[in-house]
């Protein structure tokens, strides 16, 4: 242990008095690691079980080009996710480019003029305002006559059930529920939550497409939002599923039906599945996918021990460390903007890629106010890599996640606290 010490100290410039602070802390938060543990050995043993059913073999790993057809480990891969999350059918893809580009085309292709979305959990991603029309933008669901209607959260983070009740009519074709909290300082929804306000909107109109924006959420749980009622569930490969290897994509699992709308809208009416070259980059999805059970247990074990320092310094955290977890995020309310990009900037140092870069606040499209972001990550702008994002607007919340192992998340977690130290902005009890 001391051997370890005086290596943060001698070669990571950590304070002594930071050094024993985040270990104390380490040591209180044994308890809640083991309940990560064990969902992350479920979900392991999830994953080699769907693996071996589908009886992946090295012939999957090969490469297509072109059109694409016939693309074994593609649609291996698909059908692996599907048994994953529960789902009948799957769809995933190099060519969905990010998360927002999935939710996009599981909306435009499961959407007709005159349809309405309704979202009963408040406002959705920033990102979602642009393809929902909430804000105007070009090509929006709005351009094409299909109309939203929003329910927020009560005070609590509960369902507003009378609004929502009342909300949804003869047009309401698809109720988008996003899990994770977003930018937002709300609690993440847990799976058993969807599954009650899937029930219960399914009671009022059973033919309703209930679609869950489940970034950030998967394996931090056992089961996922798919098999509690949800038709179709929507996330990044560059965050959890991915594992940190997945080098770009996204996913759509879910009923068949709804899957098969949003393959026709990617590729094109006809075609469906049937294409998609996935250029040599197989074996990198289904290894991803493989690791994601651990490298989602090292983000979550990083965020419970940055919400316990950060509690134990009197600030504000969201989830708090001992709370029960539903998504990697963790929220720190730091309460000046001078806090926040110390934070960040420590963050920074911590990364095995730009470590020598200084992340500063800068203006950013579709933010009414600058945005700090700090990444060092292997893959480009890859959030299940530990990394750190804030607007700069009050109350001065900062949001952390990733960490593709737990000694990774912890030592960056350590340099965001030395930094603010450095500063004089924390003093340690
Ligand atoms: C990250 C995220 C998205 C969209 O992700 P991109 O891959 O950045 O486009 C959508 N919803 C939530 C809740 C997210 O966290």
């Amino acid at each position: 242990m001391n051997r370890l010490k005086d290596y943060l100290k001698e070669q990571f410039q950590l304070d002594p008095k930071i050094i024993d602070f985040c270990f104390q802390s380490e040591k209180k938060i044994q308890a809640f690691f083991s309940t990560i543990d064990q969902t992350t050995e479920y979900n392991q043993l999830k994953i080699l079980k769907a693996m071996q059913y589908h009886s992946l073999s090295e012939s999957h790993f090969s490469a297509t080009t072109g059109y694409g057809y016939n693309d074994l480990g593609r649609d291996t891969l698909e059908d692996i996710y599907a048994h994953v999350f529960g789902a009948e059918s799957g769809l995933v893809r190099p060519q969905l480019m990010s998360g927002t580009h999935a939710l996009t085309v599981a909306l435009f292709g499961n959407l007709r003029p005159g349809d309405e979305v309704l979202s009963p959990v408040g406002k959705p991603y920033d990102t979602l305002e642009g393809v929902i029309g909430i804000r105007p933008m070009p090509g929006s669901l709005k351009e094409y006559g299909i109309t939203y209607r929003q329910v927020d959260l009560l005070q609590d983070g509960t369902f507003d059930y009378d609004q929502i009740k009342s909300s949804i009519h003869e047009k309401t074709k698809l109720v988008t529920i996003q899990r994770s909290k977003g930018y937002d300082w709300r609690p993440t929804l847990s799976v058993q939550q969807i599954g009650e306000l899937i029930t219960f909107i399914k009671n009022i109109k059973p033919d309703v497409i209930c679609m869950v924006d489940n970034c950030y959420g998967e394996f931090v749980e056992t089961i996922e939002p798919s098999e509690v009622g949800a038709d179709l569930v929507v996330g990044s490969l560059i965050k959890n599923p991915g594992g940190g290897l997945a080098p770009t994509g996204g996913y759509i699992v879910g009923k068949e039906k709804y899957v098969e709308q949003a393959a026709i809208r990617l590729s094109a009416p006809g075609l469906g599945k049937e294409v998609g070259a996935t250029l040599g980059i197989n074996q990198l999805l289904f290894q991803g996918l493989f690791l994601a059970p651990q490298v989602v247990n090292g983000s979550v074990k990083g965020a419970i021990f940055a919400a316990h320092l950060f509690e134990r310094l009197g600030f504000k955290v969201m989830p708090s460390a001992q709370d029960s977890r539903h998504d990697i995020i963790q929220a720190i309310q730091l309460r000046e903007p001078e806090n926040v990009i110390s934070f960040c900037q420590g963050i920074q140092k911590g990364a095995p890629v730009d470590s020598f870069v200084t992340p500063i606040p800068a203006d950013m499209p579709g933010y009414g106010y600058p945005v700090i972001m700090a990444a060092g990550a292997f893959v480009q702008g890859s959030s299940i890599e530990l990394s750190a994002d804030a607007p700069i607007t009050p109350p001065y919340n900062v949001f952390l996640q990733g960490g593709l192992s737990w000694h990774h998340a912890k030592i960056g977690v350590m340099m965001a606290l030395q930094s603010m130290y450095h500063k004089g902005q924390i003093q340690i009890p």
